[in-house]
């Protein structure tokens, strides 16, 4: 399989941009879908945010950097990746703060309604927040199957919230047919992107979506706690009241009212003093997604992937795969499923494989095109072989949990 991975990779057309990424010496990185590879790019734009930016030219950088305007620009430079523009998406701290300002202001424009619907087994952080805000008496928590989701959406449910390629299995939701199902009840509909902002095309207003939030630092490749982004339809943007009325938010924040008024477009969702140097790293990512674009992207994962399913079935090993069959119902991951999925994970890391282990027994490998190549598949797929056949995740070594899996 090396001699056609190789031919593959020879005729791929991004094959040149895996050298704008700094992938370690004997690593195949399998989990771009969790923290992307450091770009080549980045430390020096640090360095130079870090040593000019701030320690020459300190605070008047706001204005004359253009710090004040990073989290517009930045979002404004996402929003072609989801198809939306650019002055519907902000980058401001975590998809799970955003989840929680735009579950509120949901709810908000929902009067009489209180039901907040997902699907069990959807990513924690989104199940939690709508938790925390049944807490507080303002939500109340509603979790339908896949399959039964459309019942569910009743006169009582406000928002759908789902997201749109599960973490653990890739699968996709019909982003549009279930948006119009939930428009057609009467809700609004907040996507979670994490898995699918930068990794295959998304087109939020083709779709009529409401609300989205998504992640800086998985396929986007912004770095550890990257901040994260969110998107407020146009026709939304004067209605959408957030809770967290922070400073950052306001109109006109250097005029110190002692009353808050929301800015009249995206920036209402600011709420404190944006981290630029987070901002600052996840431009350069963006910068090169965006370049390659997500059709080509998407393209190409979904080739990788099949090369990779390819490889395995080739030499005879049998795994459950638990994501869709068909690439196209799928994100950029393959996720199988194995009683010993941890120690097996363990001990491809130990080979330089490295992908991620999903409790209780899923092992997920996430396939960032941008920096893969067909060889990685050929290698990452012996490699797999060789430990299921040989045992070797047997040893006693591979079986103790680590706190982050
Ligand atoms: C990674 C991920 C998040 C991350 O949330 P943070 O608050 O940024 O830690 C949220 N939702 C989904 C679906 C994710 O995959």
């Amino acid at each position: 399989m090396i001699e056609r991975a190789r031919q593959l990779d020879a005729g791929d057309p991004l094959a040149e941009y895996r050298e704008r990424f700094d992938v370690p010496e004997g690593v195949i990185y399998l989990d771009g879908n969790s923290l992307g590879c450091l770009p080549r790019a980045t430390p020096a734009r640090l360095e130079e945010v870090v040593r000019e930016e701030w320690g020459r030219d300190l605070i008047r950088s706001w204005n004359t950097a253009g710090w004040i305007d990073l989290p517009a620009k930045v979002g404004g430079k996402i929003a072609p990746l989801i198809g939306a523009k650019p002055h519907e998406v902000i980058v401001a701290d975590s998809v799970s703060v955003n989840l929680f300002k735009l579950i509120s202001a949901a709810l908000a424009m929902r009067p009489g309604r209180k039901v907040v619907l997902s699907e069990p087994g959807n990513f924690p952080t989104d199940i939690y927040m709508i938790e925390g805000l049944e807490k507080q008496g303002l939500a109340e928590r509603r979790l339908s199957e896949r399959g039964k989701l459309l019942e569910a959406l009743d006169e009582d449910v406000a928002l759908l919230l789902l997201t749109h390629a599960h973490y653990k299995t890739g699968e996709l939701f019909d982003m549009g047919a279930l948006t119009r199902a939930a428009h057609e009840a009467g809700a609004l509909v907040l996507w979670d992107l994490s898995h699918s902002g930068g990794a295959l095309p998304v087109d939020l207003n083709a779709c009529e979506a409401d609300f989205a939030v998504g992640c800086g630092y998985k396929y986007l490749n912004g770095g550890p706690g990257a901040p994260a982004y969110a998107f407020v339809a146009e026709r939304h943007l004067a209605d959408t009241q957030q809770p967290l009325s922070g400073w950052m938010g306001h109109a006109k924040p250097f005029a110190f009212s002692d009353d808050y008024t929301p800015a009249p477009g995206i920036e209402r969702l600011l709420c404190g003093t944006p981290g630029i140097l987070g901002l600052s790293a996840l431009e350069v990512g963006v910068d090169i997604i965006a370049e390659i674009g997500v059709e080509r992207l998407y393209a190409k994962s979904q080739k990788l992937s099949e090369f990779f399913r390819q490889c395995l079935s080739e030499s005879g090993v049998e795994l459950e795969l638990v994501s869709p069959t068909d690439p196209a119902s799928r994100g950029s991951q393959l996720s199988f499923r194995h009683a010993e999925a941890y120690a097996i994970c363990q001990a491809l890391i130990a080979r330089g494989v490295i992908g991620d282990f999903r409790d209780p027994d899923i092992l997920r490998f996430g396939f960032a095109p941008a920096y893969l190549r067909f060889e990685d598949m050929a290698e990452a797929a012996r490699h797999l072989v060789e430990v299921l056949e040989n045992g070797e995740w047997q040893r006693e070594e591979f079986r103790q949990r680590a706190a982050v899996t």
